[in-house]
């Protein structure tokens, strides 16, 4: 669904946040230490062996993320966002960036999971002293589902570019081969 809202507004709202976020960006390390707890943590979810603080923590990081990202709910804004960071790298990039993360959300919402928005996390490069963007989909799949139905609404998700013709990213690839291991 196209968003009502006009051209000029969507990229002034962009901007804004943009300019936002580069304030409270983590650093590279940063971030790959928080990824890494992450992935550590579904592993040990996935195999039953987590608890309480496993979950608190997990939100912690997760909102350590979310304050260094953009989300948005809209493909129009979404489209704005990667065409003023990823888009002004390589401008044959744009489409291909968004076709790719909208493949990811559509399947999101056909396996009846919970769709939370596109993200942009932005990390804080001071070697370069520059800003790296990393986009990507941000979901929850019930809890309440059973082991099975999680695992192929998992596998589902990171694997929808393939089905619109599109490569898989490497991330979506290492995660998809610890899950069919
Ligand atoms: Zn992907």
């Amino acid at each position: 669904m196209e968003n009502p809202l006009s051209h000029n507004s969507i990229e002034t709202n962009i901007d804004q946040k943009l300019d936002e976020v580069k304030l409270r960006a983590l650093q590279m390390n940063v971030v790959k230490g928080i990824l890494n707890e992450i992935e550590l943590i579904l592993k040990r979810q996935e195999a039953k062996e987590s608890n309480q603080n496993d979950t608190d923590y997990l939100q912690d990081l997760r909102k350590a993320l979310d304050e260094s990202s953009i989300i948005v709910q809209s493909l129009p804004e979404f489209r704005m966002l990667i065409s003023k960071t990823i888009g002004k790298i390589d401008a044959n990039n744009i489409e291909h960036v968004v076709a790719h993360e909208n493949a990811h959300a559509n399947i999101v919402q056909s396996e009846g999971a919970h769709f939370l928005g596109y993200r942009l996390l932005v990390v804080k490069d001071d070697a370069s002293d520059s800003f790296l963007y990393r986009p990507g989909v941000i979901y929850d799949i019930p809890k309440d589902w059973d082991v099975e139905r999680r695992q192929k609404a998992y596998i589902n998700i990171l694997s929808a570019p393939k089905d619109y013709g599109d490569r898989l990213s490497r991330s979506d690839q290492e995660r998809l081969d610890r899950l069919n291991k």
